[in-house]
């Protein structure tokens, strides 16, 4: 029996191979198609290249390139010869780079033609073996030397708890660190998301994400793969033309800043939406605001879910309303929804208890999705389970009494003032209702008195004014005084990496010394 996630992948194309898998634009702007014979041979092109190099089974091949279908051919065919596929933020620069090829040892090497030099060099000191390139026009060495390779390949026979995949986790609290995913933990996600989230014949997927990601390069490509299902493919998000393509999809995945670029757009409407039967957001809160803003416009009610690097999807917004709960259940702005099936959710206090319903705590998890460890960092991995196993999973929240989850933020994030928790997300809520506001983040900073005390940043909305002074002034009328911000600043924008994820560590550095 093989356990190859490829093969269950490559089990669910469908009859007809030459029917289109994914549609997109050329680098040039021309429209291009693949297959599902395309996608097929191409992976195993590159799947028998790989096997030539005669590398170390366990080999982690790393990829930072440009979005394009071969790169997800590449990753197809990563796992089909049966090494472990390491993504890179094609943001990441010399420094970056130089950390995760050193940490990760990579046998191969996969970049864009135009960064092989200095790529190159970090790898080979490294002691990479090969380095390849691949550019978003199937430009580069990777596809030349593949080209000359068998179109059939037997799938490389792997266990459930082989390693697939390493996951570098988005550095928002920290260092990236190395999520060691197996072909188990991915295929039993994806399995049981594609019955949660109702795939059926007939979906068609818009594929507008990042593929170095957990959200883009699982979630979204398992699911369209294992339901035989079509994408439309993005290399770049562009909410005009996404919106465009909404009549010839169904189902949409984003971060919480897509949905948020889209309703910017006098193109998105009712009429625009009418084919659409899903479109799910994570990998960041979703305001309220744009929540509510998108039902209006739309008519359609976001499934917002949760989940990270280290164990995949987690909790979900119900697709449709579950019998469990007398059918009464429906998809609910500001919170993450159900643990998903299979999947084991708690709250615990700092006391290691679990925290009576509706309290906040932090909270852990486990299930077949679950994450062995960090990459080279046992002690890490171990300070991050607990002693019966569940996962930390480095959030803080709740669930109420009908089971829906709610973040309230990072354990990291979290204000201690005058002995007091402040919880971001609470005071986050209270300050993007006022008016002008467009949103806010709340970061906890030294403070001689309170130990910490949290500094208020705001964003106004496009157009309008936002008034520091005034917004602590309404917070005082609404909330215990330990919780109101000692300092409130308008800016024009927050700093987020590439998934979106407002960088509360940026922030807090830059204010830190505003008590001293
Ligand atoms: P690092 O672990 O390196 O600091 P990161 O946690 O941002 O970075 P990811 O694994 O990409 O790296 O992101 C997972 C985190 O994203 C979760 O722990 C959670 O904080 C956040 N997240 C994901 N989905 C949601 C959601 N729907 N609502 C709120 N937060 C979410
Ligand atoms: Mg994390």
């Amino acid at each position: 029996k093989n356990d190859n996630l490829f093969s269950a992948l490559r089990a669910a194309f469908p009859q007809d191979l030459d029917t289109i898998a994914v549609e997109t634009t050329s680098a040039s702007g021309e429209p291009l198609n693949y297959s599902w014979r395309d996608l097929d041979r191409m992976s195993a092109r590159i799947a028998n290249l790989l096997g030539s190099l005669n590398i170390p089974s366990g080999s982690r091949v790393a990829v930072q390139v440009e979005k394009s279908v071969e790169a997800m051919a590449l990753y197809l065919a990563t796992l089909r010869a049966g090494y472990v596929f390491l993504p890179l933020n094609t943001a990441y620069q010399s420094a970056e780079i130089e950390y995760f090829i050193t940490n990760a040892e990579p046998a191969v090497v996969v970049c864009s033609p135009q960064n092989f030099g200095w790529v190159s060099k970090i790898a080979f000191q490294c002691g990479t073996q090969s380095v390849f390139t691949l550019g978003d026009d199937r430009s580069g060495t990777l596809l030349e030397r593949a080209v000359h390779c068998a179109d059939t390949h037997e799938p490389a026979v792997r266990q459930s708890d082989d390693m697939a995949a390493i996951l570098y986790t988005s550095g928002t609290t920290g260092r990236s660190k190395g999520a060691m995913l197996s072909h188990g933990n991915l295929l039993s996600n994806a399995v049981m998301l594609k019955d949660y989230w109702g795939w059926r014949a007939g979906d068609v997927l818009i594929h507008a994400l990042p593929i170095f990601h957990v959200h883009g390069l699982f979630v979204a490509i398992h699911a369209a793969l294992l339901n035989g299902s079509k994408m439309l493919w993005f290399s770049k998000f562009e909410p005009k033309a996404v919106i465009a393509a909404m009549e010839r999809a169904t189902v949409f995945m984003g971060v919480p800043t897509l949905y948020v670029r889209m309703l910017a757009e006098p193109s998105l409407t009712k009429t625009a939406t009418r084919n659409m039967r899903l479109f799910i957001s994570g990998s960041a809160p979703l305001l309220i605001e744009t929540f509510r803003e998108w039902q209006e416009r739309t008519g359609h009610t976001i499934l917002e879910r949760y989940g990270m690097s280290e164990t995949i999807m987690l909790v979900s917004n119900p697709y449709r309303a579950d019998s469990r709960y007398d059918g009464q259940d429906e998809r609910r702005g500001g919170t993450v929804g159900f643990p998903l099936p299979g999947v084991g959710v708690r709250v615990q206090g700092d006391d290691g208890q679990p925290v009576p319903v509706g309290e906040i705590g932090n909270i852990q998890v486990r299930g077949p999705n679950v994450f062995s460890g960090y990459w080279r960092m046992p002690e890490k991995t171990a300070e991050e389970f607990t002693k019966d196993a569940w996962f930390k999973t480095g959030d803080v929240g709740k669930v109420d009494a009908r089971g829906y989850v709610t973040i309230v933020g990072r354990s990291k994030d979290l204000i201690i003032s005058g002995g007091y928790n402040v919880y971001p997300a609470e005071i986050e809520g209270f300050i993007n209702e006022l008016p002008g506001v467009a949103e806010s983040a709340l970061v906890g900073v030294p403070h001689p008195d309170f130990g910490e005390v949290g500094v208020a940043v705001v964003i106004a909305k496009p157009g309008q004014m936002a008034d520091a002074e005034g917004i602590i002034a309404t917070l005082k009328k609404q909330l215990a005084n330990f919780k109101i911000p000692k300092r409130c600043f308008v800016v024009n924008e927050l700093p987020r990496n590439t998934m979106g994820k407002v960088q509360k560590n940026l922030l807090r550095a830059q204010y830190q010394d505003l008590f001293k």
